[in-house]
């Protein structure tokens, strides 16, 4: 292992909803270049730890404890707001997409550029990256001048990727990619975000669909109850029959 830190490291992270205690005790970690997967039934806290970590959550819904930290290539970025995140290379595709509807496809994409749209030496290199996503995401050139709200499930989920890569991020958080998605589209969709990882992006993926996330990951992490309850390679967890009984079907 080299000294290298973490690109991201959760420490003993706690998430609360008033008295709602959502996310226990997590503590994982991604380094550069991975694909993570984090694995878990409903409600088990995948999602409050990916919010959490996004800076989508009030800081009074981290938890106090002092052991507990969020570190972005070695630095402590717990409360820190969304959007100062997103400026230091983190991008959360949230559950549900949230593409906005009324807009283009392009104008959607170009919503991911915002905070590199101020700097005018940037326009070259964002009009060049419009480019780069519309030749890894084909669909999306086709459908440029549609209204986001009139794509496919599978569309809209690229183009909520494609938006997000707009930012140019160090770190992707996708949460529940392949949801309400066929088999078929699903596959695509995490064929996709094997590409973005090959691209040099890392990758914490939040699933449901353990089987899919496990083929995909180099290493994974079980989620229970708001803890981290296994953790390991992803191929040795796909063979662990716990994990099989548990979320394979087996
Ligand atoms: P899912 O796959 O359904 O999204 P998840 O593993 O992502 O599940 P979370 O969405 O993080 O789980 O939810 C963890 C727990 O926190 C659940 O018990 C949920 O009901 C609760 N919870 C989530 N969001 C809120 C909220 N805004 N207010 C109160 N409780 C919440």
């Amino acid at each position: 292992m080299s000294d290298k830190p973490a690109l991201l490291q959760l420490q003993h992270l706690q998430v609360s909803y008033g008295g709602i205690r959502a996310v226990r005790d997590v503590s994982l970690q991604v380094a550069e270049g991975e694909l993570v997967a984090l694995i878990g039934a409903n409600g088990a806290g995948k999602s409050s730890t990916l919010k959490a970590v996004a800076g989508l959550l009030a800081p009074a819904a981290l938890g106090r404890d002092s052991a507990s930290a969020v570190l972005l290539n070695g630095e402590p970025v717990a409360g820190l707001p969304a959007h100062v995140l997103a400026a230091r290379g983190l991008a959360l595709v949230p559950e549900g997409r949230g593409v906005f509807g009324q807009l283009t496809v392009e104008e959607n994409l170009a919503m991911g550029a915002y905070l590199r749209s101020a700097d005018a030496t940037q326009r070259e290199a964002i009009a060049a990256d419009l480019d780069d996503i519309y030749r890894r995401f084909p669909r999306l050139l086709e459908r440029a001048r549609q209204s986001a709200g009139t794509l496919s499930g599978g569309e809209q989920q690229m183009l909520a990727m494609g938006r997000a890569l707009m930012a140019r991020p160090r770190l992707l958080l996708l949460d529940e990619p392949s949801m309400g998605l066929s088999p078929k589209v699903a596959q695509q969709i995490l064929e996709l975000v094997q590409s973005v990882v090959a691209s040099g992006v890392t990758v914490l993926l939040v699933e449901q669909n353990a089987h899919a996330a496990l083929a995909i990951a180099r290493r994974a992490y079980v989620m229970e109850s708001g803890q981290i309850t296994l953790s390991g390679d992803a191929r040795e967890l796909a063979a662990n029959p716990r994990v099989q009984a548990a979320y394979l079907g087996a």
